[in-house]
């Protein structure tokens, strides 16, 4: 059998990886500055989550959620705490896709509608809520008519008042930072008006911390940094470090009931105990404060490079802007320097490294880039 062909690949085959570097098969290092895009929070292979999820796969990988497993009230409780999401409840599944779902399906169940509004350049994972990502015009938004969905442009609150104003919208989404879409910024007080429109007009705010999410912005939740509190938020990729797990952040208002939502896979033992062993990785490194720091060093030295058009974002999740399709540029990180790292369309570098990167390693990357272009 064929693996059916839809990614263009790296003729590169990684073998291993420690903190923020990998190892391919022919024992070449490199650089890791995108984490398999944003899943590596706490750095490749370490030690802790490694015997965290060991020690667990030696008892028991998974068993059915007829039964209970406390690891999942462990996990909701670390959560809630390192978010400040306490009074929230949490729903897990596997994937930012199904995380997304999910928040669509409550808030369409909330509100007894199924308007969605989205935002141009957005990305949720292959859901409902879909974008067109290429210009292929076989694919399509939205992939499905379970929602009807209007793409709104980002920071436009006079035409988000407006769509609502028809009052069959159920549910706003939108990235705390827009990651595939380019590494857009939303504006504080962008937000903090959608917040008062949507609580004006009972529609359900979600945010999608799938990729800004889990501290790699400096903060918890990107949207923290306007200091609004959605009603659903939706995170993954760098909850589990590379095992398969997504949430669902879910505001009291919601009451839970008996057949609402379902899963097979969600928060089984050894995803559960790998998200934990996340949490704890992050605390006891302060990792947080980490993205924040580095994240403004990283910032500061990449202003000195001229040839770079516009530098976006926050933390350790960064898009670079060239005046040029960024693709050659990217193929001699990789290919002469030994750098990861992630592309947004074709101007723009994207940056998502381990929160663990060190000045020294961010240093050792400005030096390659400045190589290159020089
Ligand atoms: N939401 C955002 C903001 C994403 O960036 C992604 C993936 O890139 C997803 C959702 C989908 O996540 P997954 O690929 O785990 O389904």
């Amino acid at each position: 059998m064929k693996l059916f062909d839809v990614y263009p690949l790296f003729d590169i085959e990684i073998k291993s990886g420690k903190g923020c570097y990998t190892y391919d098969t022919e024992g070449n290092e490199y650089l890791d500055l995108y984490g398999g895009h944003a899943v590596i929070s706490i750095g490749h292979s370490h030690p802790y989550y490694i015997n965290k999820i060991t020690e667990q796969a030696q008892r028991l990988t998974f068993y059915s959620n007829s039964v209970k497993n406390s690891l999942q009230q462990q996990l909701a409780d670390k959560l809630g705490k390192i978010s400040g999401y306490e009074d929230y409840s949490l729903f897990l599944i596997n994937s930012g896709a199904e995380a997304n779902e999910n928040a669509l399906k409550l808030a369409s169940f909330h509100t007894g509608k199924k308007k969605v509004i989205a935002f141009s350049k957005a990305f949720h994972g292959r859901t409902s809520a879909a974008v067109k990502v290429t210009d292929n015009p076989k694919i399509v938004a939205p992939i499905n008519d379970t929602f009807e969905v209007a793409f709104l442009p980002l920071n436009d609150i006079e035409r988000v008042k407006k769509e609502i104003s028809k009052g069959d919208v159920c549910a706003v989404i939108i990235e705390g930072i827009q990651g595939v879409g380019g590494i857009q910024v939303p504006d504080t007080q962008f937000l903090k008006e959608l917040r008062n429109i949507c609580t004006q007009n009972q529609v359900v705010l979600i945010l999608d911390e799938v990729q800004s999410g889990y501290g790699r912005t400096g903060k918890f939740f990107a949207h923290q940094h306007s200091g609004i509190r959605p009603d659903l938020i939706t995170v993954a990729k760098g909850m589990g470090n590379g095992f398969p797990i997504g949430g669902v952040l879910i505001s009291p208002a919601f009451t839970p009931v008996y057949g609402m939502l379902g899963t097979t896979f969600g928060g089984n033992h050894l995803a559960c105990t790998a998200a934990c062993a996340v949490l704890d990785v992050m605390q006891k490194e302060n990792l947080i404060e980490n993205a924040a720091t580095v994240g403004e060093y990283l910032i500061s030295q990449l202003k000195t490079i001229p040839q770079i058009k516009e530098i976006r974002g926050k933390g350790l999740m960064i898009g670079l802007e060239f005046d040029y399709p960024v693709k050659e540029l990217r193929n001699k990180l990789l290919f002469e320097q030994h750098v990861f790292t992630g592309a947004s369309g074709t101007n723009v570098i994207r940056l998502l490294p381990p929160l663990t990167l060190s000045k020294e390693q961010a240093d050792s990357f400005i030096g390659k880039l400045k190589n290159i272009l020089s």
